[in-house]
């Protein structure tokens, strides 16, 4: 998809239909893709922390998150056509895990709202695998044990909620010797859906 820069920061031009594609294509291919949910505060914490700013280089897909992107990316010149939510195209994944029978893990959050989120998105979209739920927390020490949950449940699909930007960084980090295809920063998105 084109690429747009909003205060440096890389965004793709996509919608959420087309990121649905393209992650189903990175599925399909293997490897380990990196989707981030670009909004306005990750621009602020972008141009503060080049290790974040890195990850956004780096990433397979960063989607516009929010109105405010699209807004200043009319007045800088880099037209977004479509805000595509986080928490939408984490629904919509689920919902697409679901004809595919992906594998997915949700790590993250307060202790409990993982599972609840898992039980309202099941009932919502019935036949995607839960591959685990664990709440951890972002820090180095605790790395190693949420590595070796994740080497068991063998995710295709690994949703990670420590806010941003410690989940994206905690992804770019840990995610390729993981070789899960497909992980994504998803901020409050389990406390939302958990209700
Ligand atoms: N969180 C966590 N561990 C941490 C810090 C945050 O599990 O060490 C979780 C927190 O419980 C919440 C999410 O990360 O579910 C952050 O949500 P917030 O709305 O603050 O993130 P944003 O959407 O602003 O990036």
């Amino acid at each position: 998809p084109p690429v747009r820069r909003i205060l440096s920061v890389r965004v793709h031009d996509v919608t959420l239909a087309e990121a649905l594609e393209l992650v189903e294509a990175f599925i399909a291919e293997g490897g380990s893709h990196q989707v981030c949910t670009v909004n306005p505060e990750f621009i602020m914490h972008a141009r503060r922390n080049p290790d974040f700013f890195r990850v956004l280089e780096g990433s397979s897909l960063n989607v516009p998150d929010g109105v405010g992107l699209l807004w200043a990316g009319r007045m800088l010149g880099q037209p977004l056509r479509e805000r595509v939510a986080g928490v939408d195209l984490m629904e919509a994944l689920i919902a697409r895990a679901a004809e595919r029978g992906w594998r997915v893990f949700l790590l993250g959050a307060a202790e409990g709202v993982a599972e609840r989120a898992a039980k309202v998105l099941q009932a919502r979209y019935p036949g995607w695998v839960l591959a685990g739920t664990f709440a951890g927390s972002p820090r180095p020490e605790e790395a190693p044990a949420i590595r070796e949950r994740l080497q068991e449940a063998r995710p295709d699909l690994l949703f990670v909620a420590y806010g941003a930007p410690q989940q994206d960084l905690w992804i770019a980090r840990h995610q390729p010797a993981l070789r899960i295809p497909v992980a994504m920063g998803v901020g409050g998105a389990f406390d939302f859906i958990a209700g």
